[in-house]
């Protein structure tokens, strides 16, 4: 994917804010880039709390939109699509670099989690991206942190059940908090984590957090695998077996356009296309997009759910299923 990656990343990096050696002529050229996300634009990178909100507080002030787009760093094109609808949605767009610890449920991922801040800088700003929000875990987790927001219903089944109940709780906590650090007007998630974006939808309503969540569709290799900073760990045998996933859920859509109507069975389509890649998932269910919950029966918005762990490399995907043809 890399070739693909924009490439300005060099430059835009160098146009640091705080960087004396940007020239004028440089400064402008970012001011009037502020509609092309091709052209770099100023950037600045803040690690504090109190530092963000300050350098917020002008574009809060005059009424200009703020955009928020959560990541965890090692960015690549799906989180870039991300960047790139904040970028044309809103005035301001701050992406945030913080691998949460309290989301991983496992500490060896937590270790192997790729890190590198200052490409991560470079492709938000070749995205188009005003400001990085690179907080350390003691700024958002201070000594006495003693906190969890922790959402029920949504957050229980698939997901929540098969990694831990710890996994969303961290991920509610986290999204309270940077919600809460930036007050974005709006805030977005992509659709390939789609149980996450139904508990932050959910927190979001429960707790009244004046912010709109905008889902943004997943991002794709050739081959129909979603974007995921964990398929760098695909070893090559892997890699060729990992679009299973996805043919996996278009053989779902699949039974449904032959005219299935039981889930069971529609899910069970899906389970032998993966099986054919020598792919076993860990689940692959037809579920309520807002609850999560099973569907007993194929009406209205239909989501196929699929998890499977690939050499070692847990992925998951997810497809909605229409009954018309038109599936997404
Ligand atoms: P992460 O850094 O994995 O926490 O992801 C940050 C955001 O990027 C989340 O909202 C993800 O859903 C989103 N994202 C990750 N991969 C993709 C993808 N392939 N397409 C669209 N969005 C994605």
């Amino acid at each position: 994917m890399s070739s693909a990656l924009p490439a300005t990343i060099e430059g835009s990096a160098a146009l640091s804010a705080g960087d004396p050696s940007t020239t004028a002529t440089e400064r402008t050229r970012a001011a009037v880039s502020a509609g092309d996300p091709s052209i770099p634009r100023m950037m600045r990178t803040v690690r504090t709390i109190a530092a963000l909100r300050e350098a917020l507080l002008p574009a809060r002030h005059s009424g200009r939109t703020i955009g928020l787009v959560p990541t965890m760093g090692s960015l690549h094109e799906g989180h870039l699509s991300l960047v790139a609808a904040a970028r044309v949605a809103c005035d301001v767009v701050v992406v945030s670099l913080f691998v949460n610890p309290r989301q991983f449920d496992d500490a060896a991922d937590l270790a192997a989690y790729p890190r590198d801040e200052a490409r991560d800088e470079g492709l938000a700003a070749g995205g188009g991206a005003d400001l990085v929000f690179a907080p350390d875990a003691a700024e958002l987790y201070p000594a006495g942190f003693a906190t969890t927001v922790g959402v029920r219903g949504v957050a229980e089944p698939l997901e929540g059940a098969h990694r831990s109940a710890a996994h969303f709780d961290g991920v509610a906590t986290v999204v309270t908090k940077l919600l809460n650090a930036a007050g974005p007007d709006l805030a977005y998630f992509g659709a390939k984590d789609a149980q996450q974006v139904a508990v932050v939808r959910r927190l979001v309503a429960d707790l009244a957090i004046p912010v709109r969540i905008e889902t943004v569709p997943t991002a794709r290799e050739p081959d129909g695998l979603a974007l995921s900073s964990r398929n760098a760990r695909l070893a090559p045998d892997d890699r060729a077996r990992a679009p299973a996933l996805h043919a996996g859920l278009t053989a779902a859509q699949a039974a449904v356009d032959e005219g299935e109507r039981e889930p069971a069975a529609v899910a069970a389509a899906g389970r032998a296309a993966m099986a054919g890649l020598d792919v076993e998932p860990e689940y692959l269910e037809l579920v309520d997009p807002a609850t999560f919950a099973p569907v007993a029966a194929l009406h209205g918005e239909v989501l196929a759910v699929v998890a499977a762990t690939v050499g070692g490399v847990r992925l998951i995907d997810n497809r909605t299923l229409t009954l018309d043809g038109r599936s997404s």
